[in-house]
């Protein structure tokens, strides 16, 4: 076991990021942890309009890019790696990733969202590798057809993102959508961008090189419809609960925000946090 730590932080996205450099002002040595990159889910960002600092808006992949960078001048450690356990032992808490465990006074946890995987929907071997969850998989992809399923913010978000270089279908299961009225405009208008409601997805198989998707409609009718990627956008749920209970113990960002899932909100936490720790340590 490694040395313990002043604060480990797992996840750096906007949340872990934003706690890590004003700990690191206040003269603590944070350790942060992230299994993919830095940024976190705000990657996956069409267009940020409501971040302030921006007056034009700015793509998720740019914030990201500024985020990672503001980050990595401030010399704070991370490390990339997947934590897979974390647990309060005699006074400490351990954290284990597969390269090793690590100890620390102060525990944050900012871990974000999973998606929501859906269990009723029959997704077969062929298709599984052409089935994503997140826009950023498929920022590469040009002229192609691609169904995204799902009505909310994300669904019409990824699809305003993907229209730049591809034709996209949105399927929507009712006939009511949960997006901001603003991005459900700007999908009408955009000519790459077909929206379908009442198509409720039953199976997705792999046919030759293309995907088939087979809807039941509300009126009782099976619908088919031929796709290159699917991008399923039925919401997000926290990731990984640690089940952990302790004042030094803080979990903050998307994690715990409900349905107030936004950059502001998550940086929010991540400064309180860090001065909470201040004062604890000041006390
Ligand atoms: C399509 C889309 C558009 C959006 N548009 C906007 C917008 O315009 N404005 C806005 O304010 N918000 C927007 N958001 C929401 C915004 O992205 C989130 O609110 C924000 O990213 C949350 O920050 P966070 O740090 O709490 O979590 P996340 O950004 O999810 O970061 C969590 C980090 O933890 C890492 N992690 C998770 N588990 C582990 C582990 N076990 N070990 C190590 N690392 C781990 C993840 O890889 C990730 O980097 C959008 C979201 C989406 C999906």
């Amino acid at each position: 076991m490694k040395k313990t730590r002043d604060i480990i932080i797992i996840g750096c996205g906007p949340a872990g990021a934003s706690s890590a450099i004003q700990l690191k002002r206040m003269g603590f040595q944070p350790l942060v942890f992230e299994k993919n990159e830095i940024g976190g889910l705000a990657v996956n960002a069409n267009l940020i309009e409501n971040y302030l600092g921006y007056p034009k808006g700015i793509s998720g992949v740019k914030f990201c890019s500024l985020l990672g960078k503001q980050f990595l001048n401030h010399n704070i450690d991370i490390r990339f790696e997947e934590i897979e356990s974390a647990e309060y032992k005699q006074g400490n808490f351990l954290v284990r990733s597969q390269k090793g465990i690590y100890s620390s006074k102060y525990l944050i946890d900012a871990t974000g969202t999973e998606p929501v995987i859906p269990k009723d929907v029959f997704i077969d071997k062929k298709a599984d590798r052409k089935v994503f969850y997140e826009v950023s998989n498929l920022s590469k992809v040009k002229n192609k057809e691609i169904a995204v399923l799902g009505g909310g913010d994300a669904a019409f978000d990824y699809s305003l993102n993907l229209s730049k270089n591809n034709n996209v279908s949105i399927y929507n299961r009712s006939g009511n959508f949960r997006c901001l009225d603003l991005l459900l405009q700007r999908a009408k208008e955009n000519k790459n961008i077909e929206i379908f409601k009442n198509y409720i997805i039953n199976n997705i198989t792999g046919q030759d090189k293309k995907l088939k998707l087979n809807f039941n409609t509300i009126r009782g009718k099976e619908k088919s419809v031929i796709a290159d990627y699917v991008l399923i956008a039925f919401g997000r749920k926290p990731a990984r609960d640690y089940k952990i209970k302790n004042k030094k113990f803080f979990c903050i960002g998307d994690k715990i925000n409900g349905d107030f899932r936004q950059i502001s909100l998550s940086v929010g936490d991540g400064v309180k946090t860090a001065m909470r720790i201040y004062n604890l340590e000041n006390e």
